[in-house]
C-alpha cells in the first residue's frame, strides 16, 4: 500500500541528511519533490497545493527546534500535515441514545460494501453489540444471497425480503428492517444499499430515499481506494445525490497509490473513518489517520524518536552546549553529566539506538549497556569541587583520592571517567564540526 509514495517521500528525506541547515533553495527542492510524489500518487491537484505551501511555510519559519536535525523536523512537519490532510483525530461511530443505531452503506457497485458491511457487524460484534444486516440490494441478481453467505460467515443474521414475494421494493424493506431490529432487541442495524457501475441518477434516487425512510445516524459512503482520483469524483457525485458522514476505505490491501486516501477528506470535507483491507472479514478497522501517516513515511521508530526527543531536549541547555562546542565557551564535566542524563531522560540506551536506523550493527554492545554506570558517572562528577568540574585539568592524584572516597568508588574509576570525558570532548567537536551520527546527520546547533 502506497509503497511508491513511501519512497518517494524517503528519498526526498535522504537527500537531507547531513544539511545542518536548510536553505531556501533545500526547502524549494524538497517541496518540489513532495508535490511530484503526491502527483504521482494520484493526489488531487488542489489538496497537492495546500499541502506543499504549508510544507514551505512551516520549513521556513516558526519552528526551528533545536532537537532535531533539518531531515528530521521536515520528516516531523511532513508527518503533522499528513495526519491532518487524513482528517486528524480518529472519528468514531456515533451510537444512537435510544433505539438502535442505523448505518446506512452506499457506494458504487463493487466498491466492496457487501463485503464491508459483514466486516462492520463482525466488528461490531466483537464490541458486544448486536448488528442485524439488512439487504436492501434488490437490484443486482446475486446480491441478497452474497449478503447472506457473508451475514453467515461472521454470525450475524440479514434481513431480506421473503424469496418471490414480490417485495421488490428497498425503501420498505428498509423500514421493515428497523422494526424488526426494535422488536428483537438488535441495537445496531447495517443497511446495504444498491450500487451501479456508475453514478446514476436512479440509484442516487432510491438511496436518497432509503435515507429520508429510516433517518440513519450514520451514511457511510464506501470507495474502492485503488481507483484513485476517481473516488473524489465519485465521492462528491454521492455526497450531492445522497449525502455521506464518512467515508469507509476498501482494498487497502491492493496497490493503492493514496491519492484517495490523502484527498477524499480536504475535498468533501467528510471523515475517513474505517478502512478495509484484504479478502478476511478481519481485515477491517477503524482509519487511524496519525497511524496511516506513519505506515506512508513508513519510518515508524524515527518518528516515535523524534517525539520523545523533542519531549526531553531542554532548548536552553542545547543552546548552551552548541555555544560551548563552537568554541564559544568549554565544554565541563557538568556539560557532560547533563548530557548523560538528558540521553537517560530518552529512554533506555538500547532503545534509543535500536531506533536509529544504520545502528543494528552496535545492538550488541548496547544490550550490555550498564544504566547504572550514568549513576556512578553522577556520583562521581557530584565530589568534584565547581572549580574541578569547570577545569577537569587540574584533577592531580590527591584531588582524585579525595572524589574517588567522596563518591565511594575506587581512583581508578575517577581515571576511566576523566579519559572518558576527554574522548566525549573530542567527539563532541567532531560532530559540532558537521560529523554527525550516522543516519542523523550532524548535531543541532
Ligand atoms: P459491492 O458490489 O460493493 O457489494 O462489492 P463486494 O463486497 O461484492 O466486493 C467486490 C469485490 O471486491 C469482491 O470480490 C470482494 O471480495 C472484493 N473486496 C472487497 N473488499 C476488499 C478488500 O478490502 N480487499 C480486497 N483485496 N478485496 C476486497
Amino acid at each position: 500500500m502506497f509503497a511508491t509514495l513511501s519512497d518517494r517521500l524517503s528519498d526526498t528525506f535522504k537527500n537531507l541528511r547531513g544539511k545542518g541547515r536548510l536553505s531556501e533553495a533545500d526547502i524549494d527542492a524538497t517541496a518540489r519533490e513532495i508535490r511530484i510524489a503526491l502527483l504521482e500518487a494520484d493526489v488531487a491537484l488542489p489538496v497537492v497545493k495546500e499541502f506543499t505551501a504549508a510544507i514551505k511555510e512551516r520549513a521556513r519559519g516558526e519552528e526551528v527546534s533545536q532537537a532535531l536535525n533539518p531531515a528530521q523536523q521536515i520528516v516531523k512537519i511532513v508527518n503533522e500535515e499528513l495526519i491532518e490532510i487524513l482528517g486528524g483525530e480518529t472519528r468514531r461511530l456515533r451510537f444512537a441514545k435510544t433505539g438502535p443505531t442505523v448505518i446506512m452503506l452506499a457506494g458504487l457497485q463493487g466498491a466492496g460494501k457487501t463485503t464491508l458491511a459483514a466486516k462492520l457487524a463482525l466488528w461490531l460484534k466483537e464490541q458486544g453489540k448486536s448488528p442485524l444486516l439488512v439487504a436492501c440490494d434488490l437490484q443486482r441478481p446475486n446480491a441478497v444471497n452474497q449478503l447472506q453467505v457473508n451475514g453467515e460467515r461472521v454470525g450475524v443474521p440479514v434481513f431480506a425480503p421473503e424469496p418471490g414475494n414480490g417485495t421488490g421494493n428497498p425503501v420498505a424493506v428498509a423500514q421493515a428492517s428497523i422494526e424488526e431490529a426494535t422488536r428483537k432487541l438488535y441495537d445496531v442495524v447495517i443497511v446495504d444499499t444498491a450500487g451501479r457501475l456508475g453514478v446514476d441518477a436512479e440509484m442516487m434516487q432510491q438511496a436518497k430515499d432509503i435515507r429520508a425512510a429510516v433517518n440513519p445516524d450514520e451514511v457511510l459512503f464506501v470507495v474502492d481506494a485503488m481507483i484513485g482520483q476517481d473516488a473524489v469524483n465519485t465521492a462528491l457525485a454521492f455526497q450531492e445525490g445522497v449525502g455521506f458522514d464518512g467515508v469507509v476505505l476498501t482494498k487497502l490491501d491492493g496497490d493503492a497509490r493514496g491519492g484517495a486516501a490523502l484527498s477524499i477528506r480536504s475535498i468533501t470535507g467528510k471523515p475517513v473513518m474505517f478502512a478495509s483491507a484484504g479478502e478476511k472479514m478481519t481485515d477491517f478497522d477503524l482509519f487511524h489517520p496519525d497511524r496511516m501517516a506513519g505506515r506512508i513515511l513508513d519510518m515508524g521508530d524515527m518518528l516515535t524518536l523524534i517525539e520523545q526527543a523533542e519531549k526531553v531536549f531542554d532548548q536552553e541547555q542545547a543552546l548552551k552546549a552548541a555555544e560551548k562546542l563552537s568554541g564559544k565557551g568549554d565544554f565541563t564535566l557538568d556539560d557532560f553529566l547533563t548530557q548523560m542524563q538528558q540521553i537517560r531522560k530518552l529512554g533506555s540506551m538500547s532503545k534509543i539506538m535500536g531506533m536509529l536506523p544504520g545502528m543494528g550493527q552496535f545492538k550488541d554492545a548496547l544490550a550490555n549497556f550498564d544504566e547504572r554506570e550514568i549513576d556512578r558517572i553522577q556520583a562521581i562528577i557530584q565530589s568534584m569541587t565547581p572549580a574541578e568540574r569547570a577545569n577537569p585539568k587540574i584533577l592531580d592524584g590527591s584531588r582524585r583520592l579525595r572524589i574517588a572516597k567522596g563518591s565511594g568508588r575506587q581512583v581508578s574509576d575517577v581515571n576511566q571517567l576523566v579519559d572518558r570525558f576527554n574522548e566525549a570532548k573530542k567527539m563532541m567537536l567532531q560532530l559540532a564540526n558537521g560529523g554527525g551520527i550516522p543516519g542523523m546527520g550532524p548535531v543541532p546547533g
